[in-house]
């Protein structure tokens, strides 16, 4: 039993009334119908394919839906349901390997040949079973019971269809195949079959020796999974430049694979974790609510900053922050920026999002930009051969815009960018800078959130391995 709460629209209570009745009275087949095929078409009897058990190694990750009676501001009130939603894997028949063990189990035919079709050109479902020697008879009553669970009409070229004497599969969605088979007493009948899916876990931790593209795929990750680490690491720290020799990395994915055909059909990263000449950083995934989709530190502050540290892609960073002899002067003169070599047109963007200060020409800075981000940071850029050209004092921009491109003005020896990041008016080197996370996670998800953090170290323990990234103190947004 499943208290839910349902709020007085009747339009939105009725489908899940007349469900749940349907549900109740005719039991799984019919709802079945209901819910996979259009109205209008008679139910059909369905014999069950046995479930199979999907295999997982991890602990089912929690995953809340949101409510659909928080969609509408009016006084929930609360009923029992005779029976929650089944989910699909409940309801649908799990596909099989070859197109004979399903008609089997749906008819008891024994077939002895099953081929591979593909779509060509301007053919449809109609000349592909007629070549694959089907009665115009037969391909009408097939296609119109196809119909119930695809359209037909556009379909790729190339599109697979394993075909046989009393039926044939396709499928037009990823995870379902459709069979389309000949009972002997009711005729051509249509099935959604969900393909059965495995969920592998993996938890690799390596040592950076040069690089850590080099450490990962010597480890054997994932490509699609050290992309998505690099993606949410990087807000926080700079590969090229940050990573030293010795640092360690760790992430934990999962790995789904379709068990009939064996292909990867999907890699999810859900946690990364990088110590860094002792600094200790570690991001988890959370999807388990629409609006809080993210990547969070242990404690729920967002993986993503409020600042970028490089706003520049492929720069060399050509001098650091702190004293040195000024190239052009000859003093001794504190840097307060960094500067980065890049040719002449380089985009540069800005780093976080926020309203410009200034945007023209500043002495020695040549053409400069400054943006206020809140009230603690601002950020700026110098020796700009050109500022783009709606940037001016007052405008807004957002984090990753394009606002100038790199140049030489001002006094300059060479085409560089010279960035500061000013805290409270005062420039900090923006290597070092411990910038500030964009956001919290909603105190509604924190919770499920924990839950979710504590399935990953779990999963850690039982591998024996002592998980080293931890969260970071980082400063709140001012
Ligand atoms: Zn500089």
């Amino acid at each position: 039993m499943t208290n839910i709460r349902i709020n007085k629209i009747y339009s939105w209570v009725k489908p899940i009334a007349i469900f749940a009745a349907t549900w109740v009275v005719a039991g799984p087949a019919l709802a079945l119908d209901s819910l996979v095929s259009e109205a209008g078409v008679k139910p059909m009897p369905v014999a069950f394919a046995p479930m199979q058990p999907v295999f997982q190694t991890a602990p089912a990750l929690p995953k809340s839906r949101p409510d659909p009676a928080l969609a509408y501001d009016i006084q929930p009130v609360d009923i029992a349901m005779p029976h929650s939603k089944p989910a699909l894997k409940d309801v649908l028949p799990t596909s099989t390997a070859t197109l004979a063990e399903m008609i089997k189990a749906q008819t008891g035919l024994e077939i002895s040949a099953e081929a591979d079709y593909k779509l060509r050109a301007g053919e449809g479902v109609g000349s592909i079973l007629r070549r694959a020697g089907y009665s115009a008879a037969d391909t009408a009553a097939a296609i119109e019971a196809a119909q119930t669970k695809a359209s037909l009409r556009r379909l790729q070229i190339g599109m697979k269809f394993t075909i046989a004497e009393h039926g044939f599969r396709f499928s037009v969605k990823p995870g379902i195949d459709i069979y389309i088979v000949r009972n002997p007493e009711f005729g051509w009948l249509a099935i959604n079959a969900l393909r059965p899916v495995e969920t592998y876990v993996a938890f690799i931790q390596g040592v950076i020796d040069d690089s850590i593209y080099r450490a990962a795929k010597q480890a054997g990750v994932n490509e699609a999974a050290f992309h998505e680490y690099v993606r949410v690491m990087g807000f926080s720290v700079d590969f090229q430049r940050e990573v030293r020799r010795g640092d360690q990395f760790e992430m934990m994915y999962d790995t789904q694979r379709d068990s009939l055909s064996g292909d990867i059909i999907g890699i999810k990263l859900q946690y990364a974790g990088l110590s860094l000449s002792g600094d200790q950083l570690g991001f988890y995934r959370f999807d388990g609510a629409e609006n809080a989709i993210g990547w969070y530190d242990e404690n729920g502050n967002s993986a993503a900053r409020t600042l970028i540290r490089t706003p520049i892609s492929g720069a060399r960073l050509s001098s650091n922050f702190g004293s040195r002899k000024h190239p052009v002067s000859g003093y001794n003169a504190m840097h307060k920026g960094v500067d980065f070599a890049a040719p002449r047109g380089t985009p540069i963007i800005a780093a976080g999002a926020g309203v410009v200060r200034q945007a023209g020409w500043k002495g020695s800075f040549g053409r400069y930009i400054r943006i206020k981000h809140n009230s603690t940071y601002d950020t700026a850029y110098a020796h700009l051969s050109r500022i783009a050209p709606h940037i001016a004092a007052g405008s807004r921009v957002k984090q990753g815009e394009i606002i100038g491109y790199v140049g030489s003005t001002g006094r300059s020896t060479g085409p560089h960018l010279h960035y500061e990041i000013l805290v409270n008016n005062r420039q900090v080197n923006p290597m070092t800078v411990r910038l500030p996370t964009g956001k919290q996670i909603d105190p509604v998800h924190l919770d499920d959130f924990k839950k979710q953090v504590q399935m990953v170290e779990a999963e850690v323990l039982a591998r024996g391995t002592q998980r080293f990234a931890t969260a970071l103190p980082t400063p709140s947004t001012p």
